[in-house]
């Protein structure tokens, strides 16, 4: 089964628990809203649990496939440096207007 396939069954999966939950909790309290706040509760776990499996697949893959990657990355093209010598941003090593390498990464 391929990646997607298995995050669609995780989720089918939790949102199946979290639908016999709310049945459960609302058979115990008598009322089927009060079972929602502990389903809500398993769910958003669950989808939180999935995220955290998701990034560190993505950590394994190398930085490969973009997805959440791509979102943490900030837009991708490397980071951004600010001169100390005399602020100019830029990329790369050294500072194009001073030529120094005296540099902190700017986020
Ligand atoms: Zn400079």
């Amino acid at each position: 089964m391929n990646w997607v396939g298995q995050q669609m069954v995780w989720i089918v999966i939790s949102l199946a628990i979290s639908l016999t939950l709310t049945w459960l909790f609302g058979m115990l309290f008598g009322n089927p809203l009060l079972g929602l706040i502990p389903a809500i509760g398993i769910f958003i776990l669950m989808s939180y649990y999935l995220r955290k499996r998701a990034m560190a697949r993505m950590g394994g893959m190398g930085g490969g496939g973009g997805g959440f990657g791509g979102m943490l990355g900030g837009g991708g093209g490397g980071i951004n440096y600010v001169c100390i010598s005399c602020g100019h941003k830029f990329k790369g090593g050294a500072c194009p207007r001073c030529g120094s390498k005296m540099r902190r990464a700017d986020f």
